[in-house]
């Protein structure tokens, strides 16, 4: 790429910049101008290639801005900035670059362009790609629409899979959509791992990370820090970096016990902090590395280890959670068989378990410590055997992701899945797929499940079509449009299901009924839908879905059989 400096009197215009493109003229706020300005001043080479233009978008361990540069030939180009927080550690962001040089910039893959770096500032640039977010769009996409969507999608991920990269993040923030163009880029390797086999070298140096983005409630930007080391400044070419220190397992883990945990969850509503003054996150941090924090870890079914009793301190501090407390919303009739997140202590051992596969959790459960694997990612997308913390953990988490946004979207429901925590993701998995289903498949990679109240399987044709609207199920239910907006006002605040409503209706609260009233001419939303192709899904979509979200990984869809099914016959 060549890139001819950009004068620095068009740089100095306060954000707003000269430009010939619609870009220019953005106007974007005084906090945006005052964050370039800053970037500008944290890593002051980029001021002789890019005019920043906006910011947009903002993760959790990272900002991303607009950036435009002259090209030699002439040409003005536009760029995506990711700026990383500084205290992304050296081998995390080399990794993370690694996967976009290496996998991206074909198959729907998002490539890398450059990258800046200033002791430990780093920033990868990428070619912008406009697009739209899903909860913009969800309302009126076609059924073709959606079918391609998922087809693109699944594109990446085969092609990520084959290079041994799990992204472990995927949700629709993460697939840039450009509607019109029908143009996809899966972006974000901050949380990527490798199989065992993987090609990214990196990869096989980045440890697992047990606590992760997410066990917020947003599903959104939430997330503890990924970093596990400090600031450093390093090379992101080099390999031969520092080993992590690791922050002690699950700090935003959430399981049955969890409310003490949720209080660790290092939750920021803009997660970059001013550039160069990183001091509330490294102090997070280092709040973090200090206090040990075990969480519940499931009880292996194949380990019946010698059971190990709690302190006195422990035991008459942790009392016995019941489910329902840990569910705002309702009772929640599920949990792990785990133990507490209380500082271990030495343990007696000889003393029996009393409360293996009751739906009570005892002391000296409470005492064991968790069980350490990966859980990066959001919860509403979180596979069951993430959610479970299943150790072995592959390629297959993100095709249950991917099954997670396709049932998102012939639903017609954004996001799908909410929850706050590990459990209630759980249990709202289980008021889909069973809870029957579900504690079966947990057996088979290790995991004992008690659900106090059994939870049928919904057939998923039913399902899609009761929230949306359509189909059979159309009659007595809401139409498509006053559900589009009763969701809209919703999306934010409630998820699609509630753990203490397993029965799946889409009246759902005082909003939703209100809307109901409102429509009971029905025809103009029923041509519309019909339009959309809503009222012909083939059976091969909800099979397909079926597949994606099989409980079980190793029986679980590959991306790259999902490519081959039936309803992608024509592509
Ligand atoms: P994070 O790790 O902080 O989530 P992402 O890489 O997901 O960062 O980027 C955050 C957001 O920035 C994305 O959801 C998207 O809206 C925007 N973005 C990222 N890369 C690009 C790009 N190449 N082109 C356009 N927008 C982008
Ligand atoms: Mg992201
Ligand atoms: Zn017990």
């Amino acid at each position: 790429m060549e890139f001819s400096p950009v004068s620095t009197e068009d740089v100095n215009t306060e954000g707003c910049i000269k430009s010939d493109t619609s870009h220019r003229k953005r106007k974007v706020s005084r906090d945006v101008e005052l964050e370039i300005e800053l970037l500008y001043k944290a890593v002051p080479q980029l001021a002789k290639v890019f005019r920043i233009i906006d910011k947009i978008g903002e993760g959790t361990f990272s900002s991303v801005y607009l950036g435009e540069a002259q090209m030699q030939d002439g040409r003005r180009e536009m760029f995506a900035l990711k700026y990383l927080i500084p205290t992304s550690h050296p081998t995390r962001i080399a990794a993370e670059l690694q996967c976009l040089t290496v996998a991206g910039g074909r198959e729907n893959v998002m490539g890398v362009t450059f990258c800046f770096r200033k002791e430990d500032r780093v920033l990868i640039v990428m070619p912008y790609m406009e697009h739209q977010a899903i909860v913009d769009v969800i309302g009126s996409l076609s059924f073709e629409e959606v079918r391609l969507y998922i087809y693109h999608l699944l594109k990446a991920l085969k092609h990520i899979h084959q290079f041994g990269i799990i992204h472990r993040d995927i949700k629709p923030n993460n697939f840039l959509y450009n509607r019109k163009s029908k143009k996809y880029a899966l972006v974000d390797f901050g949380l990527a791992q490798g199989t065992a086999d993987t090609q990214i070298e990196l990869l096989k140096v980045v440890r697992p990370r047990s606590s992760q983005k997410g066990g917020g409630t947003t599903g959104k930007q939430e997330a503890a820090p990924r970093s596990k080391a400090p600031p450093k400044t390093t090379s992101t070419a080099s390999t031969s970096l520092p080993p992590q220190q690791s922050l002690p397992a699950s700090s935003s883990s959430s399981s049955t016990s969890s409310s003490a945990s949720g209080k660790t969850l290092v939750k920021r509503a803009r997660p970059v902090p001013t550039l160069g003054s990183h001091t509330k996150l490294t102090k997070e941090l280092t709040g973090l590395r200090k206090v040990p924090r075990p969480v519940f870890g499931e009880r292996n079914l194949n380990s019946c280890a010698p059971v190990r009793s709690t302190t006195k301190q422990a035991a008459s501090k942790k009392e016995l959670r019941k489910p329902a407390d840990l569910a705002p919303q309702g009772p929640l009739p599920v949990r792990t068989q785990s133990s507490s997140q209380k500082p271990q202590k030495a343990l007696q051992p000889g003393l029996t378990c009393s409360c293996y596969l009751t739906d009570r959790v005892c002391n000296i459960c409470m005492a064991r410590k968790q069980q350490v694997a990966p859980r990066a990612g959001t919860p509403g997308f979180r596979a069951p055997e993430v959610l479970t913390k299943c150790p072995n953990q592959g390629t297959a988490i993100d095709v249950w992701s991917a099954g997670v946004i396709l049932l998102s979207l012939l639903s017609g429901r954004y996001p799908f899945f909410k929850a706050s925590d590990d459990l209630i993701a759980l249990t709202q998995i289980m008021t889909v797929r069973g809870s029957r289903e579900t504690i079966r498949a947990a057996k088979t990679f290790g995991k004992a499940l008690v659900c106090s109240q059994e939870l049928p399987c919904q057939d998923l044709r039913t399902l899609c079509e009761t929230l949306r609207g359509s189909g059979s199920s159309r009659n007595n239910k809401v139409t498509p449009a006053a559900e589009a907006k009763c969701s809209e006002k919703i999306h934010d605040e409630t998820p699609t299901h509630r753990p203490a409503d397993p029965t799946l209706h889409p009246h759902r609260d005082g909003e939703t009924a209100a809307c109901l009233t409102k429509q009971s001419s029905v025809s103009d939303s029923e041509v519309e839908e019909d339009e959309l192709g809503w009222d012909t899904v083939p059976d091969e979509a909800y099979e397909l879905l079926d597949q994606m979200l099989d409980l079980n990984p190793s029986t679980r869809i590959t991306a790259a059989d999902a490519l081959q099914h039936p309803l992608f016959n024509d592509l």
